[in-house]
């Protein structure tokens, strides 16, 4: 009768941190700057992501 060795243990893997959707992973979303009354749109600037708050994760 031959004994059976446990199994090997597997290395644990830290898993990926899932990417914000809205930032794409990097923590800054382009914002359309308006102006005036009628909110007229003048360029864009890179805003933090209010989604991940500029860490680039998805958090739950
Ligand atoms: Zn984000």
């Amino acid at each position: 009768m031959a004994t059976r060795k446990p199994p090997p243990r597997t290395k644990t893997t830290t898993p990926e941190p899932v990417k914000c959707g809205p930032c794409g992973g990097t923590g800054e979303v382009a914002r359309t700057v308006r102006v005036g009354r009628k909110q007229r749109p003048v360029g864009q600037q890179a805003g933090i992501c209010l989604t991940c708050l500029g860490t680039g994760n998805a958090t739950d």
